[in-house]
């Protein structure tokens, strides 16, 4: 929970602000990266921190902390950011990270569209308020933050 000088750990500090919720605070808003494979970080949206314990962990003998987050269409920076977008984001949340996998191997990691490898989301091709799946690769697609703009800009 706290480091030798005292100060609250990273875990710590999520400790308190889901203690803080409990109490009837504000819940805080995290961004939640998901690693898909070794060096693969991808950018799983905004979850509010509701609670957390601390768990025994017989494999390891040690404490762990456990945290639970809920689903959110809140967005931490509150401007550029539009509705539509935000709905993309909390949709990308549902894909299932085998489906992710194989998307970015049959798209080499890289922005379909420019061959950009920076900053990748998961595009649903059909977009999910329109009927299009989260389960199937073949729905799901791999576009740079630049396209994955533009792209929302056509469905507006
Ligand atoms: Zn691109």
């Amino acid at each position: 929970m706290t480091l030798p000088s005292g100060k609250l750990t990273q875990n710590g500090k999520f400790f308190q602000a889901a203690e803080a919720f409990k109490k009837g605070g504000l819940p805080e808003l995290v961004k939640v990266y998901e690693k898909i494979k070794d060096g693969i970080w991808v950018y799983n949206g905004v979850f509010e921190l509701i609670d957390a314990w601390v768990e025994e962990s017989t494999l390891e003998n040690r404490k762990v902390f456990k945290f639970k987050l809920n689903v959110t269409d809140k967005s931490i920076n509150q401007k550029n950011k539009r509705v539509e977008e935000l709905k993309d984001i909390s949709h990308n949340r549902m894909i299932p990270t085998s489906v992710k996998l194989e998307v970015w191997k049959r798209d080499n990691g890289k922005c379909t569209q420019c061959g950009s490898d920076d900053n990748l989301h998961f595009d649903h091709i059909l977009p999910f308020s329109k009927g299009g799946t989260s389960l199937r690769s073949d729905n799901i697609r791999l576009l740079c933050a630049r396209h994955n703009l533009q792209k929302s800009s056509h469905i507006i």
